[in-house]
């Protein structure tokens, strides 16, 4: 178990992350399991949910995630479908991938 500095946040490499999770972010601290220390999609993902929390504030954060899932369970999709229809969750993984390389990069039209 070991800590990291990034530009704005706290990596905390091996500490408690939720069942069924690579890591996740609780406001500029993000914490990823010891086996994606160097999952640079991973981390990309979780330094956007940084900045989410800082742009909306914890209350704003927590309202915003929380309702995007309730919404989901609503609709009646259950948790992993949910979870994969919260605007932060789609926003992080379009952010993430723009910002590695790793999927979206630009315009949909190649041709
Ligand atoms: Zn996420």
């Amino acid at each position: 178990m070991w800590v990291e500095r990034a530009d704005d946040h706290v990596i905390w490499v091996g500490g408690p992350v939720p069942p069924g999770a690579a890591g996740w972010t609780l406001g500029s601290l993000v914490i990823v399991r010891r086996r994606f220390a160097s999952h640079q999609l991973l981390l990309a993902h979780e330094a956007e949910h940084v900045r989410q929390w800082r742009e909306k504030g914890v209350v704003g954060f927590l309202a915003w995630y929380l309702a995007g899932y309730l919404r989901g369970r609503l609709l009646g999709y259950n948790h992993g479908a949910a979870y994969r229809r919260i605007p932060a969750e789609i926003q992080a993984d379009w952010r993430s991938r723009r910002a590695t390389g790793m999927g979206a990069t630009g315009s949909p039209c190649s041709g």
